[in-house]
């Protein structure tokens, strides 16, 4: 077998890569006639390609590299780690101190009674755990038919076969027979392309009342939760009216309704706090944390729970679930130190007063541009609204999600990431991003809609 390395010929790697390697959400044949972009390193901001290109990361790799590339504290505390105990599991009474202190700081920044942590390997299957943990939970209450959960159409939970169902992506349902039973959806909070002739706030309102007309429809004692992100994500960046989670919040007080905010990517600081569910006033019960939590450099998710929660769980006998990397040791020493990274470099300040106001003042001016319907941040999301018609927030002729690709395809060219939704553009930038990154990224996003809207007349 040859040896592959960073300095083997890209066209001899995109070949090995599109024989042997199956990418997650990726068209196959059009991989194997391309070839994929190869990255090889990345520092701060930046990545560099196998061409020895410079790509500004306006994504922060998948939403989740929160204090940059390349920071050596991390590496030193993941050797350390596993040279001490690289592994050991925390199933059958017991423990090691890297779960024990993240866990522990886990608790100290979430909100309100949130203080219990269950480990996950990611976003998704901890959002497993959410589905069998809310469950198992009203049965331990003597309510055993409170099992359905609601969630909202073209929201983003995940890809195992709860994260999927419990998502509302049409693409994702189509495929492996979903949803699972015992999930329903209802729609989004998506005032641009859903809201028609009402206000913002009315929109918001009607949307939250979804949930309560749905809870009646299904009767309060089948319902176990409500499940969504503070912001949607993955969704394109859908910042809700204001109206919409003070009401959601009435909702689930109201009917006796667990209320799961998944903040694997708003959670720890890209919102301006450190959860989106601050930042929107929400009182979860569960909160869903991934990304964020290690800024990617390992895997790991975790859900936050309530005391009440958690307590009458405990008492319950055993929880019959868990992961072999459930609280994996090299993962919550890498987190923890991650976690000290944006408290003592104080990158959550940066979003809320720092670099964030700039990039927001620089974001929404690209609502002039002529492509553009309407431009959006909050903290370090971002959204762009592509359009023929600003005054109609018209659709484009063309299948939804064409145009996006052409820009999509500019800005990579351009060498910067910016991911497109449908015909929506999105960012969403590590947590270091200064104002001099900020400019560049709107002079590279400038261009890249400048070609689109030439390309498309
Ligand atoms: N929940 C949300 C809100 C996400 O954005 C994602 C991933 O993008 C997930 C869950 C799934 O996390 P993971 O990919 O770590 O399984």
């Amino acid at each position: 077998m040859n040896m592959i390395t960073n300095h083997m010929p890209t066209a001899e790697l995109q070949a090995i890569d599109a024989a042997h390697h199956m990418h997650p959400f990726t068209d196959g044949a059009e991989l194997a006639a391309k070839g994929a972009r190869i990255i090889t390193r990345a520092k701060g901001v930046m990545l560099t390609d196998s061409e020895g290109e410079e790509i500004l990361d306006g994504m922060a790799g998948l939403w989740c590299v929160n204090i940059g590339y390349g920071r050596e504290e991390m590496a030193e505390v993941a050797a350390r780690q596993m040279r001490e105990l690289p592994f050991y599991n925390t199933f059958f009474q017991t423990s090691h101190v890297p779960a024990i202190a993240l866990a522990q700081r886990i608790a100290e920044l979430a909100p309100g009674d949130l203080n219990h942590v269950f480990f996950a390997s990611g976003g998704s299957d901890a959002n497993d755990t959410n589905l069998r943990l809310v469950r198992h939970y009203w049965a331990a209450k003597g309510k055993p038919s409170k099992t359905v959960v609601i969630s909202r159409k073209n929201a983003y939970h995940g890809s195992t076969m709860a994260g999927a169902s419990l998502g509302g992506m049409g693409g994702m349902h189509a495929q492996g027979g979903l949803p699972i039973p015992g999930i329903v959806h209802i729609n989004q909070p998506h005032w641009y392309a859903e809201g028609g002739e009402m206000s913002p706030e009315e929109f918001g309102l009607a949307r939250a009342r979804e949930l309560e007309a749905k809870i009646a429809e299904l009767g309060e004692d089948n319902v176990a939760a409500f499940i969504a992100e503070p912001i949607q994500g993955a969704g394109g960046v859908i910042i809700p009216p204001e109206t919409y989670w003070p009401e959601i919040q009435r909702i689930c007080d109201a009917h006796e309704i667990l209320l799961i905010a998944d903040e694997v990517i708003c959670g720890f600081g890209r919102t301006g706090n450190w959860f989106g569910s601050q930042t929107l006033g929400i009182r979860p019960h569960i909160m869903t944390v991934a990304k964020g939590l290690s800024s990617g450099y390992v895997p790991i998710g975790a859900s936050i729970v309530w005391d009440e929660v958690a307590d009458t769980v405990a008492r319950a006998g055993d929880f019959n679930h868990g992961y072999t990397y459930s609280g994996h040791p090299v993962s919550c020493a890498v987190a923890l130190e991650n976690l000290r990274i944006i408290e003592e470099e104080q990158l959550i300040e940066n979003v809320a007063t720092g670099t964030g106001p700039y990039l927001k003042e620089k974001w929404e001016q690209l609502a002039d541009h002529p492509l553009v319907g309407e431009a959006h941040t909050r903290g370090f999301m971002g959204t762009l609204a592509l359009t023929p018609d600003k005054a109609r927030r018209a659709p484009f002729e063309a299948a939804e999600g064409t145009v996006g690709l052409i820009c999509r395809g500019h800005c990579f060219k351009g060498n910067l990431v910016m991911r497109h939704v449908g015909d929506r553009m999105i960012i969403a930038p590590p947590l270091i991003f200064q104002k001099s990154d900020v400019d560049l990224l709107i002079e590279r996003a400038v261009k890249a809609l400048d070609l689109t809207l030439a390309e498309i007349k």
